[in-house]
């Protein structure tokens, strides 16, 4: 097959929700990937951040083929070893937690907005504040947490209890905050919104807002967290602790898992038996996946890779923004970078992929790099000399 075919296949018979990009991509080892054709990308955002250690990273590979020779799937009902493990793993590695699993993003989402319901339930509270340009999935109530138009379009009548604050910005959350307030949800570095970091006071300002009127801060890590940034999860950059985190993406680098984790102190009596439940949720397959992600940071150290590498690639864009005025400012934390330019990026992206490096544009005009946190610096200095010719062709039109 090639890829035209494949994209017949798609024009016939798969319901067009994405925009395509017409290349076929059949394999994938480490920072690269290969087409249909046998064409070679280093892959800069690699399975929509979900390739946090690369693609098919081998450790993960041995576990899944062990664990399926045993069992795939078993009801939740039964006990089931590889998700009491896991659970206790994020726990270890984050706040003293319980954990629900579930299949994605969305779904950690909806977990979190069904805990702060019931969470508030009992003094008539269920209001949550999210933010502008924040993410959150695309079920119902995930996309109308989603502080974007765009993404609500059409949709309506949307579930009621959202309001959008500014991010990055103390004053417009305590705007919104009254007596039907339960919750405040945020990603703590926003990705699909433009890799925009919140501040530490922004960070520390909520905490204490929501320990003074007794919402919950749940934090969505499915983007940032799994190391991404250079700590295990985001949030532990600013010193404070959530009481509800969202995991997915590179939580299984590969495997379709989420999570919700609920801090030990608001945990008891909020979600009981029969108040929540999902029938693929951690089942053992997913959850040795997500158990080799654990040790394989672990083992190769990769948070310090990522500070490392992270580092270096901060400084490299910033030495491009210095010679292209296009580019009005890079930024990044570990290897969570963007560079954020005056014109549309498209051009950018379509330039780099017919040179061998894919990344991503969002919010229009920010182009987002995402390297894997396995990556070398040889592929990073590679990618930068990709980047480095697009950019000295480019010739943007309009006032840049
Ligand atoms: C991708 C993403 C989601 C949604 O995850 P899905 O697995 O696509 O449902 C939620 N939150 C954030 C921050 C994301 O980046």
């Amino acid at each position: 097959m090639k890829t035209q075919e494949v994209q017949k296949l798609y024009s016939e018979f798969v319901l067009p929700t994405y925009t395509q990009i017409p290349i076929c991509l059949v394999k994938g080892k480490g920072s690269k990937v290969w087409d249909i054709e046998g064409r070679e990308y280093i892959d800069f955002f690699p399975g929509w951040a979900v390739s946090g250690i690369g693609h098919c990273h081998p450790d993960v590979v041995s576990a899944l083929r062990h664990q399926a020779r045993k069992i795939l799937h078993v009801s939740n009902n039964f006990l089931n070893l590889k998700q009491g493990e896991l659970a206790r793993e994020i726990s270890q590695n984050s706040f003293p937690c319980k954990v629900f699993f579930c299949n994605s993003g969305a779904e950690a989402s909806e977990g979190a907005i069904k805990f702060a319901r019931r969470f508030g339930q009992k003094d008539g509270r269920f209001e949550i504040i999210t933010f502008r340009k924040s993410f959150h999935g695309r079920t119902l109530g995930a996309l109308t947490a989603t502080g974007q138009e765009r993404i609500h379009q059409g949709f309506d009548p949307l579930p009621q209890g959202f309001q959008y604050a500014e991010f990055n910005d103390l004053d417009s959350v305590k705007a919104l905050i009254r007596d039907k307030t339960a919750a405040i949800f945020l990603e703590p570095v926003q990705g699909e919104g433009g890799v925009r970091i919140a501040t530490q006071e922004f960070m520390t300002g909520l905490r204490k807002i929501c320990d003074e009127r007794g919402l919950l801060l749940m934090v969505d890590e499915v983007q940032s967290g799994m190391g991404r940034t250079g700590k295990m999860f985001a949030y532990q950059h600013y010193g404070i602790e959530p009481d509800i985190m969202t995991l997915a993406k590179s939580l299984g680098a590969g495997v379709p898992i989420g999570a919700l984790a609920v801090h030990r102190r608001v945990e008891p009596g909020v979600l009981g038996p029969g108040s929540h439940g999902s029938t693929y949720g951690g089942n053992p397959l997913v959850c040795a996946a997500a158990l080799a992600v654990f040790k394989v940071i672990r083992k190769k150290k990769l948070l310090s890779a990522t500070c490392e590498m992270g580092g270096y690639l901060l400084e490299k864009l910033k030495a491009l923004k210095d010679r292209y005025p296009v580019i009005t400012e890079a930024r990044g934390v570990g290897l969570m970078c963007a560079l954020e330019l005056s014109a549309p990026g498209a051009f950018v992206v379509e330039a780099a992929r017919s040179r061998g490096l894919l990344i991503n544009c969002t919010q229009e005009k920010t182009l987002r790099i995402m390297p894997a946190m396995t990556v070398s610096k040889r592929i990073l200095d590679r990618a930068l000399n990709i980047l480095d010719s697009v950019f000295a062709e480019w010739k943007p039109e309009g006032n840049v």
